[in-house]
């Protein structure tokens, strides 16, 4: 694949659009989640620590090498800096890393389960099952290492009792892929929490399901049981 990077103030401008975006969703509290985006072979851009993701401008980031050695930017990088390092590090294709405290995958993520259906045709296409982790505490090594195992084979993440995490080619396809794990998530906690009764595919469908969304260039978890 063919190594190609935005610029700074391109980088910029789309960590800007997607704060906003996690924030008006709902998807982060407070100065909750982080995000980022690689810039060069060892190099990203990534949010500052303390600030509210709905109001960011461009001093609101800082450059930092794959080290975690601040390069650029006025504030302290975000306590979450060395996990999304662990990303682009791990899978160089990756461009882009979401972090959100996103209340349904949140919730799931806080009762240790995966995200694990075969009742709705989305959650199947997109992910298969999203893997949930034990327990790190924020801002370590730990968490940051936690995370390895999984980063090649899926796009999405549960942190055992904490949040969720995206990748992907771009921020915004890692940003897509926040918003369809909330929608998988809460469509989970309704059918099986609420209403009480899911109607699960086939074998068959699970199956076809799956390899759509291969095609589509999604990566799984893992077969829903
Ligand atoms: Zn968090």
């Amino acid at each position: 694949m063919e190594k190609k990077y935005l610029t700074d103030d391109e980088a910029i401008e789309k960590l800007i659009l997607t704060g906003q975006r996690m924030y008006e969703r709902g998807f982060v509290a407070g100065s909750d989640g982080n995000l980022s985006i690689r810039v060069d072979d060892d190099k990203l851009w990534i949010t500052m620590s303390g600030i509210s993701k709905g109001h960011m401008d461009k001093d609101s980031f800082v450059k930092v090498d794959f080290k975690g050695n601040k390069l650029f930017g006025k504030g302290k990088s975000s306590s979450e800096t060395m996990m999304h390092i662990k990303c682009y590090e791990t899978d160089d294709t990756v461009r882009g890393v979401v972090h959100a405290h996103s209340p349904y995958g949140t919730a799931f993520a806080c009762a240790g389960l995966p995200l694990d259906a075969r009742n709705v045709a989305e959650g199947i296409l997109q992910f298969g099952i999203v893997p949930c982790t034990e327990f790190a505490m924020p801002g370590t090594e730990d968490l940051a290492m936690s995370i390895i195992p999984y980063i090649k084979d899926n796009n999405a993440l549960l942190l055992g009792n904490h949040g969720v995490l995206t990748w992907g080619e771009d921020i915004l396809k890692a940003y897509m892929k926040l918003e369809a794990l909330e929608f998988y998530a809460r469509e989970i906690m309704l059918t099986r929490y609420v209403i009480g009764k899911e109607r699960l595919f086939s074998d068959e469908d699970v199956d076809t399901l799956m390899e759509i969304g291969r095609k589509m260039g999604s990566k799984q978890g893992g077969r829903p049981s």
